[in-house]
């Protein structure tokens, strides 16, 4: 915590530690003061997943985009972990869990089928508040459940594993789909596995970028689809970069896809207009 960093900044001091100390400190003001005060800093980009059965766009994810005075562009990244840390993701949550809702709405309203998924962190989950406000505000804009999913990864939830499956069960009480991101670097996988209530896993990008090219890839990848499937879960398989890749994925059953071969994060109206263009299009074939 902050205290250990003060201390190991004075105790051995390293121009590149420094460095690195000074721009989390300046991250972590001017994101409050962004959450605060300047919103408009903050932006939601949504990336399209492919539906490999019916070749549709069937959901996007969200992804936090943030555009800073001083620092210039951060990755999230660079900035979710340290808004975890400093103690009030909770805030950037609300925050993207708003935008996600009223962009849910004008894709309900212009007749787009399209439900967003949702990333979480841990200290999301384990927030007892969390549920209901989604369920106030979903009720107020009349949004289905359908709407909205949640992805988070299974690292976070290692530390207090049953409280995790209990809260993770009351989404899943209410209808939203869950899916575990990142699946295959975490550290407890197989264990997992069995006992969370989740709907989907999600192949981690780092297997997926190269899969045309590399064997240990496949093998990982594929031996992934078959568990999920002995599980009953949906496959969603991240970073697909090229057609090959995609058609691969699709003869081994993977539902979903999502990538730059596609679509990179787009801003909400960008994304429309990707997909009016692109309702069409057979990516498998192209
Ligand atoms: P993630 O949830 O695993 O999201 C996937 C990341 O992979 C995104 O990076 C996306 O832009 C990138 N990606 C997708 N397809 C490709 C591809 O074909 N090639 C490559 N090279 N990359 C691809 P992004 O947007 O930079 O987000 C990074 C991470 O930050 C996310 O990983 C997620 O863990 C976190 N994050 C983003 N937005 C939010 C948010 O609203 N809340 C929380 N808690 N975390 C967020
Ligand atoms: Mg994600
Ligand atoms: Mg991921
Ligand atoms: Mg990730």
């Amino acid at each position: 915590d902050e205290t250990q960093l003060t201390e190991q900044l004075l105790l051995n001091y390293e121009p590149e530690f420094e460095h690195r100390y000074l721009r989390r400190l300046s991250i972590i003001a001017e994101l409050k003061t962004a959450l605060n005060d300047r919103q408009d800093e903050l932006s939601l980009f949504y990336q399209p997943k492919l539906d490999l059965t019916s070749g549709k766009v069937t959901k996007v994810e969200a992804l936090i985009r943030w555009n800073n005075a001083i620092l210039g562009f951060v990755s999230p990244e660079d900035f979710i972990n340290v808004a975890e840390q400093a103690g009030f993701i909770g805030k950037i949550t609300d925050w993207v869990i708003n935008q996600a809702i009223k962009d849910a709405v004008l894709l309900r309203d212009s007749g787009h089928d399209i439900s967003i998924a949702i990333n979480l962190s841990a200290k999301d989950v384990m927030d007892n508040a969390l549920l209901p406000h989604i369920l106030s505000l979903m009720d107020d804009s009349k949004l289905d459940c359908k709407a909205l999913s949640f992805e988070m990864t299974e690292s976070d939830l290692v530390r207090e594993p049953e409280k995790a499956i209990k809260q993770l069960q009351a989404f899943r009480e209410k209808g939203f789909e869950l899916a575990i991101d990142d699946f295959g670097t975490g550290y407890s996988s197989m264990s997992y596995l069995k006992s969370l209530p989740v709907t989907t896993l999600k192949v981690d990008k780092s297997f997926v970028l190269k899969l045309d090219s590399q064997q240990g890839d496949q093998k990982i990848v594929r031996t992934v689809i078959d568990l999920a499937h002995s599980f009953g879960l949906n496959v969603v398989a991240e970073g697909i970069e090229n057609q090959a890749t995609l058609q691969l994925l699709h003869g081994w059953g993977c539902e979903l896809a999502q990538g730059f071969y596609m679509c990179k994060p787009l801003p909400f109206n960008d994304f429309i207009h990707w997909h009016n263009k692109h309702q069409s299009t057979n990516w498998l074939a192209k």
